[in-house]
């Protein structure tokens, strides 16, 4: 029977220690006919693990002989930052999702950007790509609306977010292919160190739902459930490091302004050195903490959206 599920790796660049990076390609191509291409791709941030793990389970519920055209899965797509744990690159501490499309002149990090864009991003007519909170850190929950609302709305997140522009970071994948007038959906779903059984599950459904929508699965899509559309989304990030103590650890629910999200203490003296309230009326919590942690200045810590400009 023929093969119809590739996995391929292409040559990145060869390390000092002679070690070879390559980017992992599982290229699915579909038996129930002719169709679109969709990429999916995960850890441009090394330490987002929940979504590579969403990549994986997507591969094993998806059934080549039900599928019409090809997916393109890219699991892990900074191979270095994932071995590190880290967001970055850690041979130039760059960021991967603000350097597309990159270029070979440019540090490690670019050069990985070009061969990403080369063998995926340029080949695709729609994408998602997935991100989450790092492993230590946030949990988050909520998806972009760039150039595709249906498809955004089609992968049934409770809590979406409409960036001024479209585009949302400069020089992130989504902006790449927004740029190309690709259908494209940035999601943001789970991690930090709680359990992740929910987020992957809500990561598979929505994939299945999202296929379905453009006609690359059979059947019909499930409607989407009640949804809200930010305007406004604030990153929250701390001023002094410390240990942070969580007090709202729920996603996706609303809370008047100035409730207490969390208390950043000396974890020596256990003196309080900052707080963090809501600094919106009503507000909507869209990444919080939900675990006692060390944070440092800078850190992600809270993402609250506005929910009075919210879009009805
Ligand atoms: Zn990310």
């Amino acid at each position: 029977m023929e093969v119809r599920t590739t996995y391929m790796t292409v040559p990145v660049a060869t390390m000092a220690s002679g070690a070879e990076v390559r980017i992992p390609i599982h290229e699915v191509r579909g038996r129930a006919g002719d169709g679109p291409t969709l990429g999916l791709t995960a850890c441009f941030h090394g330490d987002e693990q929940v979504s590579m793990e969403i990549l994986y389970r997507v591969l094993l519920a998806v059934d080549p002989t039900a599928l019409k055209g090809r997916l393109l899965v890219v699991p892990v797509a900074n191979p270095l930052a994932y071995e590190a744990l880290s967001r970055h690159t850690p041979l130039d501490m760059q960021n991967l999702n603000r350097v597309f499309p990159g270029g070979g002149e440019g540090f490690f990090t670019h050069q990985l950007a070009e061969v990403l864009v080369a063998h995926v991003l340029s080949k695709l007519d729609y994408y998602l790509d997935f991100h989450a909170g790092g492993v230590t850190l946030p949990t988050v929950d909520y998806l972009f609306i760039h150039n595709a609302e249906a498809l955004s709305r089609a992968f049934g997140s409770p809590v979406l977010f409409r960036p001024p522009d479209g585009y949302g970071y400069p020089g992130s994948a989504s902006a790449y292919t927004v740029g190309r007038g690709v259908p494209t959906v940035t999601v943001e779903l789970g991690g930090g160190p709680g359990d992740q059984t929910a987020y992957v599950q809500r990561g598979i459904s929505g994939v299945l739902n999202v296929l379905r929508t453009i006609g690359m699965l059979a059947g019909d899509p499930v409607p989407p459930p009640r949804q809200i559309v930010l305007r406004k989304l604030l990153t929250m990030r701390p001023r002094t490091g410390g240990f942070l103590v969580p007090e709202v650890t729920a996603l996706s629910v609303e809370v008047p302004q100035g409730t207490v999200l969390g208390r950043t203490l000396s974890p020596y003296s256990f003196e309080e050195l900052e707080v963090f309230r809501a600094p919106f009326e009503p507000s909507i919590t869209v990444e919080v903490l939900v675990r006692p942690c060390r944070i440092n200045p800078g850190d992600y810590g809270y993402m609250i959206g506005d929910l009075s400009t919210a879009e009805a």
